[in-house]
């Protein structure tokens, strides 16, 4: 069963770039533009994690929040909120609402990504997966280690990203763009050359066998469904 993911953003850009990626990672979402709409809908349905805008129409993120929190049905619903202002005392505030984390725009997209697990993981260890796993390769997020037929390989940093963020979505095509945004983040300036070039790193990382990579011409790359599906042979 598919995670739940409400999204209170009045930003629609943000939104859908948010439920695009979340839903790329197999959650189900949904979108809510107002604050007070979301009160709402959140009497009717409880999902799994609420990311939360600060400045909304209708109820402030703020308000909402504290407001949820007095709630039983959604006292622990886990929140992260979304903001845009830096200053140190509007954070503690914004924790101090009863909010689980927060990210401060513009945010590196893989950085709330990463924020997202983390939080759904403690709040329901079972659903999330911390180890990846196809054919004979398993990825570790916790650990950050990968293993081939049971030996440990060695990734960069980087080439490890980018195994984890085609893992997840075996069978799915990503443009070059596409996994520069997964992977390296928005605000970061690489060229999408550079994808190949780690491309070829994590192919050579991955050592002799199957190559679990695919390229798809004119397209960009990615994990081979068949290979995911090849159990350990
Ligand atoms: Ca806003």
């Amino acid at each position: 069963m598919a995670l739940h993911v409400t999204i209170v953003e009045d930003e629609e850009p943000l939104a859908l770039m948010l439920r695009y990626n979340l839903e790329a990672e197999g959650y189900r979402v949904d979108t809510i533009e107002r604050g007070d709409e979301a009160e709402i809908r959140l009497r009717e349905t409880v999902p799994d994690l609420l990311l939360l805008d600060w400045m909304l129409p209708g109820i402030s993120g703020i308000e909402l929040c504290r407001r949820l929190r007095q709630r039983e049905a959604t006292r622990s619903l886990p929140i992260i909120m979304l903001t845009a202002r830096g200053e140190e005392s509007e954070r503690v505030r914004g924790l101090a609402t009863g909010a689980d984390d927060y990210v401060v725009k513009p945010f590196s997209l893989p950085e709330l990504m990463a924020r997202v697990r983390a939080i759904l993981r403690r709040a329901k260890p079972d659903l999330i997966a911390t180890v990846l796993k196809a054919g004979d390769l398993e990825l570790d997020r916790e650990t950050h280690r990968v293993r081939r037929a049971g030996r440990e390989l060695h990734l960069g940093p980087t080439e490890f990203k980018l195994l984890e963020f085609l893992m997840q979505s075996p069978g799915r095509v990503f443009s070059r763009a596409q996994m520069l945004d997964g992977v390296w983040g928005r605000d970061i300036y690489v060229d999408e050359r550079t994808v190949d070039v780690h491309v070829g790193r994590l192919r050579k990382a991955l050592g002799r066998g199957r190559d679990p990579i695919r390229t798809v011409r004119g397209s960009g790359y990615s994990f081979d469904e068949e290979f995911a599906g090849a159990g350990a042979a």
